[in-house]
């Protein structure tokens, strides 16, 4: 597990949870890792683009970056490698049986995609996990949390039933990304294999809590998984800058691990923070 200095850890730290978990250090991703999902120009362009370049590759700029959410800054496919790294490192402590529950608190980066960065997003390490998962594993069932849809890893296994993609998220009003609507269902044989919950402003623990359980339960049921791929994104908790619900921690910490503890032994976490309450708020 690598622990990152957030909301979720401090909480996990008060708890005494640390006691019970092991902390390693990740690999650096490789390029090899990498190109299992990216292209190799994609990659390229990260690797040589800096701040003081970026008008010299204004043309692959415009093609690899969406919006003004990525910009590139020094040291940016060091960053990628690492946060990369420690998801790629999850899947294989999972695979070896040394975890049952791997964390990267610095993961669940899941807008990126193939050759494109977008809102905040450069490689998408929960498709590079995956993918190391799915040489293993006949089924993994990816579970998103986090406020904006998951549609990077969505796209990514939108043609596949080895995926099942479940994202609850804000939906409507230009809120990005736009998509993960109820009619985004998957194609081909991964037809109703994407399952989307688009929500409204003000979602609270209760409305959420029976919401999440009942799509997981039925999920659950028909899908049987053979791991669990979880993106917990801290910005669907209240106060969050960016985000518009009114969820607690108690949500995150312990309504939803209940839940899954439930069903399943092997849980494959991945905690991406970027939530800042003041320190009352803690
Ligand atoms: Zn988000």
């Amino acid at each position: 597990m690598l622990l990152l200095w957030s909301i979720h850890s401090r909480a996990l730290l008060c708890a005494g949870l640390q006691k019970k978990m092991k902390i390693y250090r990740p690999h650096r991703a490789t390029d090899e890792e990498l190109l299992e999902f990216h292209s190799a120009e994609y990659l390229n362009f990260l690797k040589r683009c800096t701040p003081e370049t970026v008008n010299i590759y204004s043309q692959e700029y415009r093609r690899f970056i969406a919006g003004d959410d990525c910009p590139i800054f020094e040291g940016v496919y060091q960053y990628c490698q690492s946060y990369a790294g420690g998801s790629i490192e999850g899947a294989f402590k999972l695979i070896n049986n040394e975890a049952d529950i791997a964390i990267n608190w610095s993961g669940g980066l899941h807008h990126a995609r193939k050759e494109e960065a977008s809102g905040f997003c450069y490689v998408n390490d929960i498709v590079l996990a995956t993918l190391e998962l799915l040489k293993y594993y006949p089924r993994v069932l990816y579970i998103d949390i986090d406020i904006h849809h998951g549609d990077g890893v969505q796209d990514a296994f939108y043609s596949t039933d080895r995926v099942m993609c479940v994202s609850f998220h804000k939906y409507g009003g230009g809120f990005f990304p736009g998509t993960g609507d109820l009619d985004e269902l998957g194609m081909g044989r991964g037809k109703y294999y994407s399952v989307n919950v688009p929500l409204m402003d003000g979602v609270d623990d209760r409305t959420y809590v029976d919401l999440f359980k009942h799509v997981i339960g039925e999920v659950m049921a028909f899908y049987r998984p053979s791991c669990i791929v979880f993106q917990s994104g801290a910005d669907s908790l209240q106060c969050d800058r960016l985000g518009c619900f009114n969820l607690t921690l108690k949500v995150h910490l312990t309504h939803v691990a209940s839940v899954f503890s439930a069903y399943r032994e092997i849980l494959l976490c991945w905690i991406r923070c970027r939530v800042m309450l003041p320190a009352s708020d803690m």
